[in-house]
């Protein structure tokens, strides 16, 4: 299997071999077809399986392809972390991914000061990866809008609700818009973890690391 055969147009698949990546991971063979599908997806991954590549790359070439321009405070593709520790990286990997395609990214959570964030969002983002609690703070103030939303990407989902964040969860999927992609990865599927998929997945792919 090779990143080329999963569907990657040529600008992903050159940015993959200045970074050595030479043979897909089992998540990234299963997840990069859904993905650029538009299928919904409920994968169990733990940290080390290459998840985050397995929804980044795809998501990018989706919004690289499929335009259109990203309106002021709007955002295209949401990716909800626990910690600003996993907002970084997830966010460092994006920027890695993304290479030359010329798409916006940021990262916001909290504890840092408000305004930069703002800022970046004044001329809109293609792809924020947030934690819940920021994200509302910012959706409060009118500085994140969600109506251009493509994909929404839970990642390490049973954390987030391990650290308490079930409410703010839920107060984001109310501000979205339904008609939506949405990508689930949880390393564990617990009772309230599947209730959660029942409520945000369409007919979802389900994927095993
Ligand atoms: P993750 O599970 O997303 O945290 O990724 C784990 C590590 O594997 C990261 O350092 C990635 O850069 C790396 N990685 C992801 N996919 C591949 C791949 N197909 N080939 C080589 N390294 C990879």
């Amino acid at each position: 299997m090779s990143f080329a055969s999963l569907g990657l147009v040529d600008a992903l698949l050159r940015t993959l071999e200045t970074l050595d990546y030479k043979t897909p991971t089992p998540v990234q063979t299963q997840a990069i077809p859904a993905v650029l599908a538009g299928r919904d997806v409920m994968a169990a991954a733990q940290t080390g399986t290459g998840k985050t590549a397995g929804f980044a790359l795809p998501l990018l070439q989706r919004l690289a392809m499929e335009g259109p321009q990203v309106g002021s405070n709007c955002v295209r593709a949401l990716v909800l972390v626990p910690t600003r520790e996993l907002a970084e990286q997830v966010h460092e990997s994006f920027r890695a991914y993304a290479g030359n395609l010329p798409l916006r990214t940021m990262v916001a959570y909290g504890g840092v000061s408000i305004n930069p964030q703002m800022m970046k969002l004044r001329k809109g983002v293609d792809v924020m990866v947030a934690t819940p609690g920021r994200l509302l703070d910012l959706h409060r103030q009118n500085a994140v809008k969600f109506n251009q939303l493509v994909t929404l990407v839970l990642d390490e989902a049973d954390r987030m609700l391990d650290l308490g964040f079930s409410r703010e969860l839920d107060q984001v999927f109310a501000a979205l818009p339904k008609q939506r992609q949405t990508l689930l990865f949880s390393a564990t599927f617990s009772d309230p973890i599947r209730a959660m998929a029942e409520k945000l997945l369409r007919d979802p792919v389900a994927i095993e690391a």
